[in-house]
Parts: structure tokens; sequence; C-alpha cells
């Protein structure tokens, strides 16, 4: 099954002919299609493959979440490895176990705890985040440094010459760990640590005193140290002192990605950097950006067993016979000509969603249909509820999180839209284009990098550019890009089919961005930690 191989690689010279072979570790509180809110779980779940195709060993740690949901015959495949550890932390030993399974090259381990055994997603459910996300995120770096040493998968473990991956605050503490806990003990010497950002807004930032239950030690404090600004403190007395895991992640990695290139600068400033543009700046030489691929075999056109019609660049047209399965599906009016927009994310802050909601009356004005599939804010899902009503022919509003149906709109639609106030890379800009649908997006971070703007009349008038990228982020702005893209469908077929096919033309695929991967592991490696 190739494992005998990969052993020979690993353990004997390390090197194949073209690069060197490495043992990775992703720590991570999603992978799909296991466990999946957003763009981190799709992440997650492709770019380990993608690794793996290019010969490197490749582990991804993740909770085992078992919620009674779709979700949990997914992970059903994963095998009890009978292997339990007792992780020192919040006053206690908590013991967890590993299950595990090998799949796309790629060993799927999932840590056991009963605190990942909840009915809602990852991190809440309907009354909010979860109270003790500390101590079960804390469980799973404990768990994920611990699992190269201990699981002999395939025969033979990990060991500790490996290159961890620890993605967002949920894992966080597995640089400090190496740093405070292993390290100086001489464990993971040669072992290097990358943080990798996928979005700074959320840090994992509780109360000064939970410090002592995170299982290091007293004096690496200061690394996780924070103190609030006043504005943020409850009362008068409250001091402001916090630990913020993510700073400390910060402040310990080897090195730190972003999953674009323009948010790797962004979060370096203060508009983008949400209290750690400072520290992010001091570590500014270890900073870089790799912009994220797609799942190209989920994400295909031309064999997407989600849509209704398959289609290729070569042969256009099952497109609009998904736009018009959708506006069936939806009971919109079936019209292939009227130009139909949508938008598929979470309803929250970072995604502008209020801006689309300003912008509808407006909007609802045109001949246009648009389709918006989304969860998160209550009030954002009332409003689009209302819509429904108050726009019958026009607009559909779908509350949930669905996979199918954001495939449907990502086909169906001409046009998607979003006004992201913030995007650290964002994914649906780029299934959009392999679906030859034309983005329109606010000119910021993952967006400006990905979505190059309209020229009609570059290369001699035949045109150039993927979609629209508008700025400043306000809703006079949006609407005048919304409309030059809406005109282009009408009025200039041509130059639209050229944007479609642009777009289809991008290559997407993670093998490339796995190799700026590679780079980063070499150039980690170059140095002492
Ligand atoms: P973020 O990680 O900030 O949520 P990304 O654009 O990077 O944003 O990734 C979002 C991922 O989640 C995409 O795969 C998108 O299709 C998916 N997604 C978001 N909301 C929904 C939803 N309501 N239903 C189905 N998929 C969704």
């Amino acid at each position: 099954n190739g494992r005998e191989e990969e052993k020979e690689d690993i353990e004997g010279g390390e090197k194949s002919p073209t690069r060197v072979t490495r043992s990775i570790v992703f720590a991570t509180s999603e992978a799909a299609p296991y466990s999946k809110t957003g763009g981190l779980g799709d992440v997650c779940g492709s770019l380990p493959i993608a690794l793996a195709a290019r010969g490197h060993r490749v582990m991804v740690v993740s909770p085992r979440y078992v919620n009674g949901g779709p979700l949990d015959k997914n992970c059903a495949a994963a095998i009890d490895l009978n292997c339990r550890i007792k992780i020192p932390c919040f006053g206690g030993l908590h013991e967890v176990s590993f299950f595990h399974e090998y799949r796309a090259g790629v060993d799927w381990v999932f840590v056991d705890h009963p605190s990942y055994h909840r009915p809602g997603n990852p991190y809440g459910d309907i009354n909010g985040a979860y109270g003790d996300n500390q101590f079960r995120f804390t469980l799973l770096c404990h768990a994920a440094c611990e699992a190269p040493l201990v699981l002999p998968l395939g025969g033979f473990t990990y060991g500790e010459k490996c290159v961890f991956l620890a993605n967002d605050w949920h894992a966080g503490l597995v640089p400090v760990l190496l740093a405070a806990k292993y390290r100086p003990y001489g464990v993971y010497k040669d072992a290097r640590s990358i943080l990798v950002i996928h979005n700074l807004a959320h840090q994992g930032v509780e109360a000064g005193i939970t410090y002592k239950n995170l299982g290091l030690p007293l004096e690496w404090y200061g690394a996780l140290g924070w103190v609030f600004p006043t504005w943020a403190r409850l009362h008068a007395l409250d001091t402001g002192e916090a630990v913020n895991i993510l700073k400390g992640a910060v402040v310990t990695a080897d090195r730190i990605l972003t999953v674009s290139e323009g948010y790797s600068w962004e979060i370096t400033t203060p508009e983008g950097g949400y209290g750690l543009n400072e520290l992010l700046f001091s570590r500014k030489s270890v900073l870089n950006g790799i912009t994220n691929g797609i799942d190209a075999d989920e994400w295909d056109p031309s064999s997407d067993k989600l849509i209704d019609f398959q289609y290729s660049i070569d042969d256009l047209s099952g497109k609009v016979k998904c736009k018009t399965a959708l506006q069936k599906e939806l009971g919109l009016p079936v019209r292939p000509d009227c130009p139909m927009i949508g938008f598929v994310g979470r309803l929250d802050y970072q995604k502008g969603t209020d801006l689309i909601q300003s912008a509808m009356p407006d909007l609802m004005r045109d001949d246009v249909q648009f389709v918006m599939l989304g969860s998160g804010d209550p009030e954002t899902e009332k409003w689009m509820r209302a819509s429904e009503s108050a726009y019958k022919e026009k607009f559909r509003g779908w509350v949930g999180f669905d996979v199918p149906i954001s495939h449907k709109i990502t086909a169906g639609c001409d046009i998607l839209l979003m006004p992201s106030r913030f995007e650290p890379c964002g994914l649906n800009q780029l299934y959009a284009m392999r679906y030859g649908t034309v983005p329109v997006v606010h000119c910021t971070g993952g967006l400006r990098d990905t979505v190059e703007n309209f020229d009609p009349f570059a290369n001699n008038g035949s045109g150039q550019g993927t979609g629209w990228t508008f700025s400043p982020l306000v809703k006079e702005s949006m609407l005048g890009a919304l409309r030059y893209a809406i005109e282009t469908y009408r009025e200039h077929k041509t130059s639209w089919e050229g944007l479609m096919k642009r777009g289809m033309e991008r290559d997407y695929s993670w093998d490339k961005a796995a190799s700026q991967y590679e780079q980063v592991f070499e150039w980690a490696f170059f140095d002492q930690p």
C-alpha cells in the first residue's frame, strides 16, 4: 500500500530525486470532509493530500467530533488505535485516545475525548460558543504533539524530525509546547513549527488566570500574556490581563504563513492586525503568504455530481441548464437570460453582508435575480427570510449550511458577489472562476490576489481579467461594479465569455501551493529553531 516505499524514503537518505521528503503533522480543529465550517476545513482536507502526493508522509490531527449528525458517518471508517495518553492540564490528567484512517495517502488521526461529543458544530451550538473551548483545543494541541512520538502508523512512528503545521488559534499551543515543554528537554530539537493563519480575527483569548490550566511552564507566561485595551474591559477593576493563544504561536513558531500573500502584509497593519500587528511586524522576516489551492476533484464542473448538468470550458452549454435548474429549484421565474447573482458564506460582519443588505432595495429595481446561501448572524438570517417575501420574483435566501446547494449556486449563477471587509484568502471566488461564474469582490486580501480586474481594452481589445475588484467598501462602489458586470453580461457576450474562460483556465491546483509550502519547510530546516 505504499507504506514500505514511504518508510524507505523517509528513513533512508530522506531525499527523493527532486526534493526532500518530510514527515508533516497538521494540527487543526477542522478537516473536510470529516468536519468543516469554512475555508480552514477545506484547506486541511486537501493540502495534506497534495503534499502526500508529492512524496511526503503526512498526518492530520483533529478532534473526533461525534454529534449525531451527518458528519459522524464520514468519521465512521476511522478505527480505534487503542492508544490512550493522559494529558496534564486544567488541574488534572485528562485521558484522550486516538482513532485513525489511512485515506488518499494521508494518516487522518482523530483525537477522542467526551468534550468533542456534542450536537453542535466544532465551536458551539445555538447558544453560542462553548464555554470550554480553551480546554478542548488545549487537549488537541497536547495530543498533536504526542501523536508523532506514540502512534505507530503503518508500523512506525513519525518520530521527532517532523514539521508541525499549526492552523489558527485552536492549534496555536503546538509551537508553544515545542518551545516550552519539549525542546528544553531535548525532544523535538529537530522538528520545526509553522503557524498557518487562516483568520487573525479569532485568537483564543481568555482571562489571564487560565494560563495555569494550559500545561505550560510558568516562566512562559510572557509569550501568551496579553493586555486588553481599556475600552474592552468589563469593569473599572478589570486589569485587562488575558492570555492570547494565537499571540503565543506568533511568538514561538519557527515560521508564520498566511493563506494569501496580500493577507500576510495586511496583518502587519493596524487596520488588519487585530492588536497583533506590531508583533507580527517584528516577525516579518519569517512571515510569508501562500495562496490556497482548491480541491480540484470536488470542484470540477465537468465531473461534479452535485450539480444537475456538467460542463467544461470546451462546452459551456450545461452552465445555463444549471441556472434554469437552480431557478426551478428555488421557485424563481425560469429565465435563462436574466443575470443571476449569488452569495455563499458565513453571515458575518467579515463577509460584508450588511453591505448587501443596504444595497438590496437599489439592486432589486434592476432586472436581476439574487440568491444567498449562508448561516450565522440571526438578524441577517431574519432579513433574508423577510426579503424573500419582499422580492418574491427576484430574491431567495437559503438559511443553513448546505454543501450541495453551494455547488448548485456556484454553477448556476452568472456572478458571485463577495463584499468581504477582509478576506485572508477566500475560496468561493476560486470555485466561482473554475465554474465560469464571474466574481465581483471587494479589493482586499486574497480576493485582491486572485481576482484580476476586467479591462475590456487590454490585449488589443480582446480584454483581460477574470472579474471585478471594487474599492472602497461602500454600497455605491459595490453597486457600480455589479452594474458594470450586469451590463457586460447583457450587452457584450464576447467579453463575458472571455471573462468566464479566463477564470476557468486559471491554475488553482494545490500542487502549486504545495510546492511553495515545501520551500518554506526547507527554509525552516535551514535555520536553527
Ligand atoms: P471562511 O473560511 O472565512 O468561512 P472561505 O471562503 O475561505 O471563507 O471558505 C468558506 C467555505 O465554506 C467554502 O468552501 C464555502 O463554500 C463554504 N461555505 C460557507 N458557507 C456555507 C454554507 N452556508 N453552505 C455551504 N457551504 C458554505
